[in-house]
């Protein structure tokens, strides 16, 4: 079998965020060792048995809410199903609040060679609105234990456009953030979702949010600062030192096949050529009841024909610096996009411009 992406979703957090909209669940007790042993049943029933795993991703929810041996547990099942491979990236999630250095030395140990810190902002009143857990001072303390424990690949997520953030305050955090020297960063612009009670609080007129244009300023500020500090973007939201960019989150970029485990797992099988996308049922109850009765965890499922998966490949693949190869894409089209300055092309590739980023599903439309 060809090596494939490992995605494993661990759904609990000591807290939900405002903002929040990923399958996460403020739940705490027994349930959560119960869903540990239900996610290490559905992995070592894999019909993905012996495809080995190229890269490795524990996100939720806060993997690190989970204890050393929960953690531990779960990937030594991944191990067992997926072998990794000889320089297999090994990521996992983790909230500055829930961890320390013992934390991180046991994961170390357990074979996790990177670590993605959601840190989201480095002041205090931001944490507040946004209602994290942790505390900024939290994050350097995260930062060196996990260098500490020997962690060498350190990825932070930071936000941008968030309630009455100015854009001094939002360079002075990235700037904070590079002073931590990471070997990667995700810089994302607040996105309002549905079901959510950011969602509500702006329904009311509560959050006073930066306008377009200043967004805008401030997604300008990510790429220049970080290309004066040496990080390339080669996506929209994601910087990284040279050679240092996130290989799992490539996978999916890529429109490749990956597996998923765990409540609300997303997975993409293989049918060649065909794939299979598939959604565990979310709720961490009726996950467990599924995985312990032998029931399906799929809740839905669908078949991405060959032209789905061009059309797809297109949208993620506009999402990377280097573009797509411009083989099939209307030639009309791409002249006018190319007029308007949104794409760059040459004998084999399209990407978008500077400009071209503001407007990436636009040029995804275009093109499909
Ligand atoms: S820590 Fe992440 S997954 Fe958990 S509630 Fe906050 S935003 Fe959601």
């Amino acid at each position: 079998m060809d090596p494939i992406a490992v995605y494993v979703h661990t759904p609990f957090c000591p807290s939900k965020c405002g903002y929040c909209d990923f399958n996460s669940f403020a739940m705490d007790g027994e349930i959560i060792d119960r869903t540990v042993k239900a996610i290490c049943q559905e992995i070592l029933r894999s019909s993905l048995r012996g495809a080995p795993a190229k890269t490795i991703f524990f996100g939720g929810g806060t993997p690190t809410f989970l204890s050393g041996e929960q953690l531990d547990s779960l990937l030594k099942a991944v191990f067992e199903v997926h072998p990794p491979i000889v320089g297999c990236e090994i990521t996992s999630e983790a909230n500055p609040g829930t961890v320390d250095a013992s934390k991180f030395a046991s994961m170390r140990e357990s074979g996790w060679n990177r670590i993605s810190l959601g840190a989201q902002s480095f002041l205090d009143s931001d944490l507040l609105r946004l209602e994290r857990v942790h505390k900024a001072g939290e994050i350097e303390r995260a930062v060196l234990a996990a260098r500490e424990a020997g962690f060498d690949n350190v990825n932070l997520d930071l936000m941008f456009a968030l309630p009455d953030q100015s854009r001094h305050a939002w360079r002075s955090n990235l700037e904070r953030a590079l002073a931590l020297e990471p070997e990667h960063l995700s810089l994302y612009c607040l996105t309002i979702e549905q079901n959510t009670a950011f969602y509500k609080k702006n329904l009311r007129g509560e959050l006073n949010l930066p306008d377009d244009d200043s967004q805008r300023d401030m997604y300008e500020d990510c790429l220049r600062i970080c290309a004066e500090q040496g990080y390339e973007q080669y996506e929209i939201s994601n910087f990284s030192k040279p050679g240092r960019e996130c290989q799992h989150n490539l996978c999916y970029w890529y429109g490749e096949a990956y597996a998923g485990y765990g409540p609300g797992a997303v997975g993409c099988l293989p049918l060649s050529p065909d794939l299979l996308r598939y959604t565990n049922l979310k709720h961490p109850e009726r996950y467990c009841q599924a995985v312990e009765n032998g029931d399906p965890i799929p809740f839905e499922s669908e078949i991405i024909d060959v032209a789905t998966q061009r059309t797809e490949r297109i949208m993620l693949g506009l999402r990377l610096n280097k573009g797509v190869s411009h083989e099939g894409l209307p030639q009309g089209a791409l002249a006018k996009l190319e007029q308007r300055g949104w794409i760059g092309r040459d004998d084999q590739r399209v990407w978008l411009t500077a400009e071209g980023r503001h407007f990436c599903s636009e040029v995804a439309l275009e093109l499909i």
